[in-house]
């Protein structure tokens, strides 16, 4: 059944005529590929989803500065401050996806989903969601499947990886999943599931990866928070029945074409983009530099 997982007109198509849901077919995807049973996949994701969490509460909890010192406890500075620009709920987000991605930049253990630089995303999201809406593990872990899913038909369709298709395809992608874990979680129908994709990537689009100095930092763990953000504008969309207009599988294709001739040096080659702005340059010196020095030192 590798097909269905090449489009989501496919997987919609596959649902409808065995009366499954998105995530019993991504299930059923898994078991065949994988060759594991029903039971590991879930005692897998159950896995996944403590990481998860546990990652939230380190980047809120643990002294999270990064060897570059780029990286320095703005979780908690956020989650801390007195002030909520919308509500403090809003506010958990954002710290939540900063902390948890944090976690990653601070060479800490984080689920990637879909990759290392986006880790923050949908902790931060299904955190929330869950505390909001008193969601059961049970259901988080089938959305966290519908959001499998979603990432592997982006992954055929596209890329969801930086040095292929640009931050659109890392942030991009885990905040299409998180807006269709929080339609599915909410009850959502499988075309409300797929416009909260589509219309998250309509957001992203064109989005290039640009790590100041090569580190997965700056400005990673900000666009982790902001990703965050849009996947939860999305779904709120979506579940209100407003259409993206331009179907899922087009939004998708149009994602790898941009990706495609995005020019190199915003692939994650640092040559562009911020990590080309003087500032940046500095930085990348100072931790060249730096690691040099620690160079010998580690050989004695
Ligand atoms: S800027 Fe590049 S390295 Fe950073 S999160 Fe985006 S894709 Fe990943």
């Amino acid at each position: 059944m590798a097909f269905l997982f090449e489009s989501f007109e496919e997987w919609r198509t596959y649902c409808s005529k065995t009366n499954k849901t998105l995530d019993q077919v991504v299930v059923e995807y898994e078991t065949e590929q994988k060759g594991r049973s029903e039971q590991e996949i879930i005692a897998g994701l159950a896995n996944a989803w403590k990481v998860m969490r546990e990652a939230v509460h380190s980047g809120l909890e643990e002294d999270m500065t990064s060897r570059s010192g780029m990286i320095n406890n703005g979780a908690k500075k956020v989650f801390r401050y007195p002030t909520p620009v919308l509500s403090k709920e809003f506010q958990n987000l954002i710290s939540r996806a900063l902390a948890a991605k944090e976690v990653n930049s601070c060479m800490g253990r984080v689920v990637a989903a879909p990759t290392a630089g986006a880790s923050g995303i949908m902790p931060g999201v299904l955190y929330t969601l869950q505390e909001i809406h008193h969601i059961s593990d049970k259901r988080i872990l089938e959305a966290m499947m519908v959001a499998a899913g979603i990432a592997i038909i982006i992954e055929q369709k596209a890329s969801i990886a930086g040095a292929v298709g640009g931050c659109q395809a890392e942030t991009g992608t885990a905040a299409a999943m998180g807006a269709g874990a929080i339609v599915f979680c909410l009850g959502g129908t499988i075309d409300q599931v797929f416009n909260a994709v589509a219309i998250t990537i309509q957001c992203m689009l064109g989005l290039v990866c640009d790590p100041v100095a090569g580190l997965v930092e700056i400005p990673c763990v900000v666009r982790n928070a902001s990703a965050a953000a849009i996947a939860n504008s999305s779904a709120q969309i979506a579940l209100a029945d407003v259409s993206s207009v331009i179907p899922v599988d087009e939004v998708i294709e149009a994602m790898g074409e941009i990706g495609a001739s995005m020019e190199t040096r915003y692939k994650e080659t640092a040559l562009g983009g911020l990590a080309a702005t003087p500032t940046a340059q500095k930085i990348a010196k100072r931790v060249l530099i730096r690691d040099i020095d620690v160079l010998p030192d580690q050989e004695n």
